[in-house]
């Protein structure tokens, strides 16, 4: 093969033979029957033969090959507006030719544009079987990616069946097909398979392949939990001094899934390999408390602990909670953000280095480069879905003592559960199911923004009675520019709307100070309305605010809407999401404000989420390590991944060899990433 195709290939990710075995068709087209051009339906895929009859090169209206292509029952035009000379020379007039494409009245009769041309030699038969059709990319044709794969199915298929790394018995169980059966099938579907089946991927051959997907990932998700298990960490167990003075001085107690999590965390904790766990909880459920718990039972042990947060404002939020929970516990916490002035943060830094200080709360701050934190033993990731693996990484690395710090991820976008069995198996996993008491649930409005006005009268009784407002604007993925031209924009008309209230506003690109005076501002209840962006959706907790305005509401994903309708419904007054939408919707849009509409629990509303959009984009792969799915889909195949997930613990357990083969044949080298 030259370099220049093997270049070509690497793009779509084909390096090997196993990776040419494993390219399966995304369709297939029928070029096994033959239709009289007269019988051809416009708006239907044919195969035609006949003799080239014309062909000439014209120029008006623009530059293009035109063939007339005629059998015994009519006459067909052919169109190419890209062409080469090799395709004039097999239009040569007289020859047989086969035309696949769809057809289309046209100017000069029925035709075809740009069909796929093959020039038929004496004698040549029709396929047999449906011909596949492949992902490719450019310069490289289908005839060339056929032929190599045919040459790759060579080598797998004269693979001993017996040496199938899935055991014959749970094939039968399943009613899978071998996989070098299930590959040629594939590739090259017998001529009375069934094309609805193949189409639809529930062909057995394509169950196998999925079923197979599905177990190498379990395999390369429980190899890296295994990994970890195998490595050291300090053990910090469960000392009572640090955590039962908090507790006792909290204002509330512990609702019973906290103390549940906190229970599960406080175990792992004494274990002497690294804790890997996520801390699932809706919005408000209270996942802070059990973080705090947490760190002390790292300091308790004389080890230091760090929590991280995606956004200044947030890490500020934490630092403030956290520093008010544990003043009367008498223990110091460094606060390392961007915002802090130079001096400020190095002597920070100082005391985290010598050891005085042992836990730490900041943004991406606490990963750069001097922060030292030798006696790291606990790093807490807080909304984890917004960092990437990198920086996840970059935390476990502050540790200074060659072992590895225990790992707490926090996030409030619930997990389904065939998500998390399928993406997150190399965690653990604590659920806070449960809110804290006292709350009163969130009403839900949707208006037209023909209705603004209104809903501005709404943020004028709700603040006039003492209460706040958030108002969020559109989000605008084109222009962050224009995001940020239209916060400006919706500021000035609320302020001139609502002269008697004090407004303020809030976005991404102020400046760490301003956005936490801002911050300050509100949470002080010196402003009582706060115009922002996004930059509000996580973690903000301000109690007095009840009511909650979104704006363009059909731009946002279900996550986001859940998570900014959760900045309300914290303290005790009746709150309020209003949610302006614009005409006109489209389907997913409408889709997604009937959910958050009917809907307010967080796990509920992820179901729906992942229906609307699909797993890949859910889960964010490139965000969380794990590699996408390619064949198998976590709508369609949920009854593969019970039975792919037993069938990797059996084959980790009995049979190694296997184990190997299942991951060389899919992952090649591109395991490591899964390591994070
Ligand atoms: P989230 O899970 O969204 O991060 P927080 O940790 O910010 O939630 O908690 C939301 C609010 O609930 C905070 O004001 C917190 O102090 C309060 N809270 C947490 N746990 C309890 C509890 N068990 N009882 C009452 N209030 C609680
Ligand atoms: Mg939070």
């Amino acid at each position: 093969m030259g370099s220049q195709l093997a270049g070509q290939l690497a793009k779509i990710d084909l390096h090997r033979q196993e990776d040419l075995v494993l390219h399966l068709p995304l369709r297939y087209e029928d070029e096994t029957r033959l239709t009289p051009i007269a019988v051809a339906r416009p708006g239907f895929s044919a195969q035609v033969e006949g003799e080239v009859v014309s062909c000439e090169v014209t120029l008006r209206p623009r530059r293009q090959l035109l063939a007339r292509v005629s059998d015994a029952s009519g006459t067909l035009v052919a169109r190419w507006l890209n062409f080469y000379p090799s395709q004039q020379k097999q239009l040569a007039v007289g020859r047989r030719v086969r035309l696949f494409g769809e057809v289309r009245g046209g100017f000069f009769g029925d035709e075809m544009v740009h069909p796929r041309l093959h020039a038929v030699e004496p004698g040549e038969g029709l396929p047999e079987a449906l011909t596949p059709v492949y992902p490719t990319t450019a310069g490289v044709g289908q005839a060339t990616l056929r032929k190599l794969i045919d040459r790759a199915l060579q080598s797998v298929a004269v693979d001993d069946p017996r040496s199938d790394p899935v055991p014959p018995a749970v094939c039968a169980r399943l009613g899978l097909p071998g996989f070098a059966d299930a590959v040629c099938a594939l590739h090259h579907p017998a001529p009375d398979a069934d094309p609805a089946s193949l189409e639809n991927r529930e062909h057995p051959a394509w169950r196998r392949i999925k079923f197979e997907e599905l177990l190498v990932q379990q395999l390369s998700l429980r190899r890296a939990y295994n990994a970890r298990r195998a490595k050291g960490a300090a053990s910090l167990p469960a000392r009572s001094t640090l955590t039962r003075a908090l507790l006792e001085q909290l204002p509330f107690g512990l609702t019973g899934a906290q103390q549940r999590a906190v229970g599960e965390i406080a175990a792992d904790l004494a274990a002497a390999h690294p804790m890997q766990r996520l801390l699932q909880g809706d919005v408000g459920s209270g996942k802070t408390i059990v973080a705090a718990l947490a760190m002390l039972q790292a300091a308790e042990n004389g080890f230091q602990a760090a929590l991280m947060a995606p956004t200044e404002i947030l890490a500020e939020q934490h630092y403030r909670k956290l520093a008010a929970w544990l003043a009367p516990v008498g223990v110091d916490i460094a606060w390392l953000s961007g915002g802090r002035k130079k001096r400020e943060r190095e002597a920070e830094l100082g005391r985290l280095q010598r050891g005085e200080v042992l836990l730490a709360v900041g943004t991406h701050a606490l990963i750069e480069d001097p922060v030292v934190l030798p006696r790291l033993a606990l790093a807490v990731v807080d909304e984890q879905h917004r960092f990437g693996v990198r920086q996840r990484l970059a935390l476990r690395e502050k540790g200074q003592e060659g072992r590895r710090p225990h790992m707490l991820m926090m996030s409030a976008t619930p997990i389904p559960r065939t998500l998390a069995m399928t993406h997150y198996a190399d965690l653990d996993v604590s659920v806070l199911d449960e809110l804290p008491p006292g709350r009163t649930p969130i009403r839900t409005r949707l208006v037209s923004d023909a209705r603004r006005e209104e809903v501005i009268g709404r943020v004028r009784d709700a603040c006039l009675a003492g209460r706040q407002a958030y108002w969020v604007c559109p989000l605008i993925e084109e222009s962050e520019a224009l995001q940020l031209q239209t916060a400006v924009d919706t500021f000035e008309t609320l302020s001139g709307a609502l002269p008697e209230l004090r407004v303020g506003l809030i976005h991404g690109r102020l400046k760490p100070d301003e956005k936490a005076a801002a911050m300050a501002a509100f949470v002080a209840g010196e402003l009582q309305v706060l115009v922002a962006t996004t930059v509000i959706e996580v973690g903000v907790d301000v109690p007095n605010a009840s009511l909650m305005v979104i704006e363009h509401a059909e731009r946002f994903g279900l996550a986001q809407l859940h998570q900014l309708r959760g900045r309300v419904g914290r303290g005790t007054a009746e709150s309020v999401c209003i949610l302006i939408y614009a005409q006109p919707l489209s389907e997913n849009g409408r889709a997604r404000l009937k959910v958050i509409y009917e809907n307010t629990d967080g796990f509920v509303i992820a179901r729906e989420d992942l229906h609307i959009r699909g797993p890949g984009e859910f889960v964010g792969a490139r965000q969380s390590g794990v590699p996408l799915l390619r064949y198998a889909s976590l709508e369609n195949d949920v009854d593969l991944i019970e039975p792919a997930r037993a069938l990797a613990e059996t084959l980790l357990a009995t049979d190694p060899v296997a184990v190997e083969r299942l991951m060389a044949r899919w992952m090649g080298g591109r395991e490591g990433l899964l390591r994070a």
